[in-house]
């Protein structure tokens, strides 16, 4: 699904965000990344994205090595790939459904179409009658549902999440895990960076770990 042959990204002129860091996840795999502040977890997803290119070695994404990407690609690249953020990012002024059904409208479905899956991926994340809450009438737990149901609503085969639950208290944080392990089960590739331990201790999935932008482990 994603594999990083040697890739280094420099920040001139002196950060070093990712150091000759190699690895793969396969296809259907649930994995974390951690380490502190600073150690490249974001500079790391933004690679997978494209927004950042390596400064040395390779991003391949289903194979596709992505600094031959042609740029007219990189929107075809991002809609296969569902990403949410520690701080939401919803539109205040859109009610839950439209906030996901948003996400749909660059696919050509109909509106009528679009409102069924949207309505159908709420009830997905446990959102079932909140879907014309504005962000501001839902809890943190319930926002990051609905930016959970946004990146899912086009079926992406990979999800990048940054921190998804680092606003939320624990008890909310481990519902969330809990979505991404249901949605992980039904096939989708997940990528989680976080610096909270708690997240994925006891969970055996694998984690990767990195500091000062080398991969320790
Ligand atoms: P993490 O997500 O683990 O906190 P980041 O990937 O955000 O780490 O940052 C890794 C290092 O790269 C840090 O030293 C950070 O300050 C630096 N960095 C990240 N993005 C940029 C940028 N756009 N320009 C300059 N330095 C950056
Ligand atoms: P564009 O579509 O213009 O290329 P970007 O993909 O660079 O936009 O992302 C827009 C904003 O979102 C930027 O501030 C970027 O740092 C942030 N961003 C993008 N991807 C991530 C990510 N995986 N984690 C955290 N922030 C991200």
């Amino acid at each position: 699904m994603v594999r990083f042959e040697e890739v280094t990204k420099l920040y001139p002129p002196d950060i070093t965000a990712l150091d000759r860091v190699s690895f793969s996840v396969e296809r259907g795999e649930f994995v974390f990344i951690t380490g502190p502040s600073g150690a490249g977890k974001t500079t790391l997803l933004n690679l997978i994205l494209r927004s950042e290119l390596p400064s040395q070695g390779e991003v391949y994404v289903e194979g596709r090595p992505l600094s031959r990407l042609k740029p007219r690609h990189v929107p075809g690249l991002r809609r296969r790939i569902g990403i949410i953020f520690q701080d939401f990012k919803l539109l205040v002024d859109r009610t839950a459904l439209e906030n996901v059904a948003l996400a749909l409208e660059v696919q050509g479905l109909s509106l009528r179409e679009g409102r069924h899956r949207a309505l159908a991926t709420l009830e997905a994340v446990g959102l079932k009658g909140k879907e014309n809450k504005y962000p501001p009438q839902l809890s943190g737990g319930e926002r990051q549902r609905v930016a959970i149901a946004r990146a899912i609503v086009n079926r992406p085969a990979l999800l990048l999440a940054d921190e998804p639950t680092g606003n939320l208290d624990p008890r909310l944080a481990e519902e969330i895990i809990e979505l991404f392990e249901e949605l992980n089960a039904r096939g989708t590739s997940i990528i989680l960076a976080t610096h909270n331990q708690s997240l994925f201790i006891e969970r055996h999935r694998r984690v990767l770990v990195l500091d000062s932008g080398r991969l320790i482990n």
